[in-house]
């Protein structure tokens, strides 16, 4: 929902303050509709209902998986796809993975949302009606940054959505923002925000020239100067950064890209998280010894290092497959094969 139009609206009616606070309240804890909103007098909840949209997304299709994952496609009003993924756990924890763009500008060799055409950069109130489209199915509990687009990007409206996730049920701790290391936005970030938000970096290779192939952003913001400013995080909010690592077969998975991986980061700064690559079609995913091998070298470094439970590659949920098909909208792009 639209706050500001929200706001907007009530006050050229001569409404009291307090109502968008009572609207928000409903909206937040999950109210399907207007109709539900029982503290506000009818008339009122017929006019919301004329000038402000329950939603600034359009449902456009939705899927579940076998794992219990749902992925949702949405629309913008003016007709971007946006995908946004809800993860349920055997353990209670329900975790929304966000998008902060409608396709990403940037180009990650391995990854399916670099491939479909950028859009642009999504709102705070497009961005937060992804996390109540999911809250009006069931509590959520864990937010993460994660689905299509650079949140650093776009990093004044991702803050500004994040501010509201306490009042949907989601703490700062358990709210990750996931960055590719876009500089400018991640400075802001180590900065400006007082809250124990999480922070992932997205690091893929400790080798400069191969780190480049995989992410052409790495010759933007060479690796060094993005896991130092990780360290002014690690320092101010006393955190530690999550570093992810898409294990791609034969390319950066051998127990020499491991070691590099070691000798780069910190251990009482760092907490690694690999993850099995999944298909988009262009990448082999690096086979279960290998990842078992990868983490051993770590585990010998005291590197904390896990590996990735992957959920939802049925319905082309998983890390790295958002990419709204041609099936679900009428962006231009490769179909995602996947071979789960
Ligand atoms: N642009 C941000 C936010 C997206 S996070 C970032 O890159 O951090 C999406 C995560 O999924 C990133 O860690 C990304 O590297 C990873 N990923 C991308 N493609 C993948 C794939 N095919 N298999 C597994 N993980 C992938």
């Amino acid at each position: 929902m639209d706050l500001a139009l929200l706001e907007r609206t009530l006050s050229e009616r001569g409404e009291p303050a307090y109502r968008a606070r009572q609207v928000w309240e409903w909206v937040s804890r999950g109210a399907p509709s207007y109709d539900e909103m029982t503290t506000l007098p009818k008339s009122l909840r017929s006019v919301l209902g004329e000038h402000v949209p329950f939603s600034t997304l359009e449902l456009v299709t939705e899927r579940e998986s076998r794992d219990g994952t749902v992925k949702t496609l949405f629309r913008t009003h003016d007709g971007h796809p946006v995908e946004a993924v809800l993860m349920r756990y055997r353990d209670g924890r329900r975790s929304v993975c966000l998008s902060s763009q409608s396709g990403c500008p940037l180009t990650c060799t391995f990854c399916a949302t670099g491939a479909m055409r950028f859009g642009r950069n999504l709102t705070a109130s497009e961005i937060l009606d992804q996390a109540l489209h999911f809250r009006r199915l069931e509590s959520v509990n864990h937010v993460v940054y994660m689905g299509m687009g650079e949140p650093f990007l776009n990093v004044d409206e991702v803050l500004a959505s994040a501010r509201h996730l306490p009042e949907i049920g989601v703490t700062p701790r358990r709210t990750t923002i996931s960055t590719v290391g876009w500089l400018p936005g991640l400075r802001r970030f180590v900065d400006e925000v007082d809250s124990p938000i999480r922070l992932a970096l997205s690091l893929h290779s400790a080798d400069p020239a191969l780190r480049s192939e995989l992410m052409p952003v790495n010759d933007r913001y060479p690796l060094v100067d993005v896991v130092a400013e990780c360290l002014r995080y690690v320092e101010l909010r006393r955190r530690k950064v999550f570093v992810e690592y898409v294990m791609l077969a034969g390319v950066n998975d051998s127990p020499m890209h491991a070691r590099a991986l070691a000798a780069l980061l910190d251990p009482k700064a760092f907490k690694v998280n690999l993850i099995p690559y999944n298909p988009t079609g262009v990448f082999e995913g690096s086979a279960r010894g290998a990842i078992e091998a990868f983490k051993a070298v770590l585990d010998r470094a005291r590197i904390p290092a896990t590996v990735r439970l992957t959920r939802g590659r049925d319905i082309e949920a998983a890390c790295g497959q958002l990419a709204a098909s041609p099936r679900q909208s009428s962006e231009k792009r490769d179909p995602v094969s996947s071979t789960a």
